[in-house]
């Protein structure tokens, strides 16, 4: 089954991805994603439009600040996801090939120096703060 979460605020994008839920005798759903960053929260949003046909869907992503490093790196993550879908990829699931794997790392690290350098900044007044509390920077944290 496929559901789509949707968080905001911790890391300056909104970003929705399609989660792999796992439905247990009891019949209680269980998130069993694997993820690469710790959530303090999601909110998952069944998505009707959408089944798992074998084939990655890309995630949502969206900024909710005018930081264009950010933008960048929703941009670096869309890419990341063309290139690792495209073609006889899209129904690929195994190691990449090593052309594709460079390419990927590439990006990668290009994302981790965005990201690395976006939460080394302090963020502008009116985003939303980073402790992920949903209220902006200038009531919240802003020192
Ligand atoms: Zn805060």
């Amino acid at each position: 089954m496929a559901a789509k979460p949707s968080w905001a605020g911790k890391y300056g994008n909104g970003s929705g991805s399609f989660h792999m839920v796992w439905r247990t005798p009891a019949g209680d759903l269980r998130d069993v994603t694997p993820k690469a960053l710790p959530f303090q929260q999601i909110l998952f949003v069944p998505d009707v439009k959408h089944a798992y046909t074998g084939q990655q869907i890309n995630n949502v992503r969206q900024s909710l600040t005018d930081d264009a490093r950010v933008h960048q790196f929703i941009g670096l993550a869309n890419r990341v996801f063309d290139i690792t879908n495209a073609g006889d990829l899209a129904t690929f699931h195994g190691q990449l090939p090593s052309n594709v794997a460079r390419e990927v790392m590439t990006l990668e690290l290009e994302k981790a120096r965005l990201f690395d350098a976006i939460m080394r900044s302090e963020p502008s007044r009116n985003d939303l703060c980073r402790c992920g509390s949903g209220k902006k920077y200038k009531r919240c944290h802003r020192p």
